[in-house]
């Protein structure tokens, strides 16, 4: 079997919703590895690596990821194949071997999931200080769940509905939500925790829902959270962001499924009330673009006058290459997508898989802006979500015989460092920030007293 759909041409139009058939959605977890049709020819032992390493990670795949964007000719090096199957390097040996054994040792289920979540704990599931430091209180000094705050002007929301995608990426530094471990999770249960929120917060300009995905949610349930933003006392939100990989991995979303018309009138009726609503478009390759169903999603979004971004990481196996990101650049521009950020992949999960040092990522986004248009290069990056900030590396240079990376705060924890050129040695296989020192033998980066002070004092409340 092939992908039912051939590659499209660059002059191909932008699908119309009628034009694109309606598909069910079907989708395939950890149990449904037999039944996924093109594995059936792999060998046993491939399957059963997938299932080991699956067993680790979360894996969900569905039917339009399996029949359209992956090409099978090119399994395992097909970057669609490598963002949602698992792949054997993914995890250590000694992690391999330690869940194989037990399945070879026919090990009951529960002794097998407690050595995977073992094993997760090892993988750094909340990377940045996630659960510590960005967490707000309420009045009386309680957590609010579900609710991220860290730069000033804007909140991060994870709905409770929305902590599951269309498929997984293998990446994903949200993993740890999705494998079913409560004390991981972040997620709130109300709406009405949101708006009491916001409404004692006037500098907060920005909401920015993610997940997961919410749009895995019923329109119900985004009406429920968004509609009563558009009252007059929420006028300081000013723009509401949606991260979402519903646009690659189920487009449908948009078009055929049983509520996408009401979704279409909710993001039109957004706008109209004049707030500024913008999809945070998850993409990590420009074959995800190329369907006639991603075409007529996006098209049909961008009738409702809500904008487009894209962002995504730089993967090893997957888009490590100028090419990918210059054509992923251009095929957004074509369609009306505006490129955001170029990110630097976490360290969570499986990231010796999946990472690229940071002087290759930057060759990497330098190659592939130079051969873009201005309207391409509104990409920012390579970026760094770590604690004090995102952080983005801006070059490489070489100051008084000294190799430096130049880097500078795109976000900070406090807004006085944004913009501020700093230095650090420059390190062929630095892939994090934490792997970084400063440069000309400077003991401490400018912000770090600060960023140690705002830290203690943060978690320091946990005591
Ligand atoms: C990136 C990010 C934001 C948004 O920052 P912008 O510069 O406005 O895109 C907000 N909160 C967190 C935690 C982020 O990582
Ligand atoms: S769509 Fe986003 S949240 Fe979902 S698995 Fe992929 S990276 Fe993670």
């Amino acid at each position: 079997m092939r992908q039912q759909t051939p590659t499209l041409a660059r002059s191909w139009p932008i699908a119309r919703v009628d034009e694109v058939e309606d598909r069910p959605f079907r989708v395939f977890t950890q149990r449904d590895l037999d039944r996924i049709e093109p594995l059936t020819r792999m060998s046993e032992e491939a399957r059963f690596e997938m299932k080991v390493v699956s067993t680790v990670l979360p894996f969900r795949v569905n039917q339009y990821v399996v029949d359209e964007l992956i090409d099978w000719d090119r399994v395992p090096d097909d970057p669609i194949y490598q963002l949602t199957f698992p792949q054997r390097g993914m995890l250590t040996d000694a992690h391999f071997e330690r869940i194989a054994q037990l399945y070879r040792n026919g090990a009951d289920k529960a002794v097998i999931e407690a050595a995977a979540h073992e094993v997760r704990l090892e993988l750094n599931p909340h990377p940045a200080d996630q659960m510590e430091m960005n967490m707000p209180r309420d009045a009386e000094g309680n957590r609010i769940e579900g609710i991220q705050h860290k730069y000033r002007e804007t909140v991060l929301f994870f709905p409770s509905q929305g902590q599951t995608c269309h498929s997984y990426c293998t990446f994903c530094f949200r993993w740890a939500q999705f494998v079913g471990d409560k004390t991981l999770r972040i997620a709130a249960s109300e709406a009405r925790m949101l708006h009491g929120y916001l409404r004692e917060h006037h500098e907060v300009t920005d909401l920015l829902f993610t997940g997961g995905d919410p749009m895995v949610m019923k329109t119900k349930h985004l009406q429920g959270y968004l509609e009563p933003l558009l009252a007059p006392e929420f006028d300081h939100i000013q723009t509401v962001r949606i991260g979402t990989k519903a646009l690659s991995f189920w487009p449908h979303r948009f078009l055929g499924a049983s509520d996408a018309d009401e979704l279409i009138d909710l993001l039109e009726r957004m706008v109209k009330a004049g707030k500024h609503v913008a999809l945070m478009a998850h993409y990590n390759h420009w074959r995800e673009m190329e369907t006639p169903a991603a075409r007529a999603a996006i098209r049909r979004i961008r009738s409702t006058g809500a904008v487009i971004r894209a962002q995504g990481p730089l993967i090893k196996h997957i888009n490590d290459d100028p090419a990918v990101w210059a054509r992923m650049w251009k095929t957004q521009v074509s369609l009306g997508i505006i490129p955001y950020y170029f990110f630097v992949e976490r360290d969570t999960g499986a990231r010796n898989y999946f990472e690229v040092p940071l002087a290759r990522a930057w060759e990497i986004y330098r190659e592939a802006i130079q051969q873009v248009s201005g309207l391409a290069r509104t990409a920012r990056g390579p970026s760094m979500s770590a604690s004090p900030g995102k952080v983005e590396v801006q070059g490489v240079s070489e100051i008084n015989g000294e190799k430096v990376f130049v880097l500078r705060f795109i976000q900070g924890r406090n807004p006085d460092w944004v913009q501020r050129p700093f230095f650090a040695k420059y390190d062929d296989q630095a892939t994090w920030l934490h792997h970084l020192k400063p440069a000309f033998g400077e003991e401490k980066w400018f912000w770090e007293d600060e960023y140690n002070a705002i830290r203690d004092d943060k978690v320091g409340a946990e005591a």
